[in-house]
């Protein structure tokens, strides 16, 4: 079985964008948004290095509140991949949960078992991807990544730069400033 470093990415792998309407930060959903984040490519160069198979597992209910259609979602994809491939890296899996409980597009208005807080990607990933969840790590920046890796059985790493990041009862193994100093803790073998 393969080992994974799991990635949320908004926030992790690319900035997330501040949506003045709903004075939060949203993902980005226009292409010109994309902004990887300083020494993200070269993080997940590493894991690939590392033998981890590197594996995003995001909530993108973008589609499905009208913010933007399917073809962006592809679009930004395409840009995130040769954003890495230009910087030697890649990523084997993206994992996306489309659907939203409140959402306006009908066929995606479901309370599913996908959306982070729930494992339901990194269990479907594990099952398509022969993935020893146990061996694995999930790295976010919200505690509903924790959440999600922890309910998965993985060991998990918040990233955050406070001293005492919010964790919502859901307590990390370890917080990291940025993805590289998780992929740190990662190639260190900590657990
Ligand atoms: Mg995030
Ligand atoms: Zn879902």
């Amino acid at each position: 079985m393969d080992r994974a470093v799991f990635l949320d990415r908004d926030g992790v792998i690319n900035a997330a964008i501040y949506n003045p309407v709903e004075g939060k930060l949203d993902s980005p959903y226009k292409l010109e948004d994309f902004r990887p984040l300083p020494g993200a490519a070269q993080a997940i160069r590493r894991i690939n290095g590392l033998g981890f198979l590197a594996v995003v597992a995001s909530n993108q209910p973008g589609v499905a509140k009208g913010k933007c259609d399917p073809a962006f979602l592809q679009a930004f994809d395409q840009r995130l991949h040769w954003e890495l491939a230009r910087q030697g890296a890649y990523l084997d899996a993206i994992y996306y949960c489309l659907h939203h409980p409140q959402a306006q597009v009908e066929s995606l208005r479901i309370a599913c078992d996908c959306r982070k807080p729930e494992p339901g990607l990194l269990l479907r990933a594990a099952r398509e991807l022969n993935i020893d969840l146990a061996r694995s790590y999930m790295v976010g920046d919200s505690p509903t990544d924790v959440a999600a890796g922890l309910a998965a059985g993985c060991h998990t790493i918040l990233l955050s730069d406070a001293d005492d990041p919010p964790v919502n009862g859901q307590r990390p193994h370890f917080v990291a400033v940025d993805l590289a100093a998780a992929v740190r803790v990662i190639a260190e073998g900590r657990r």
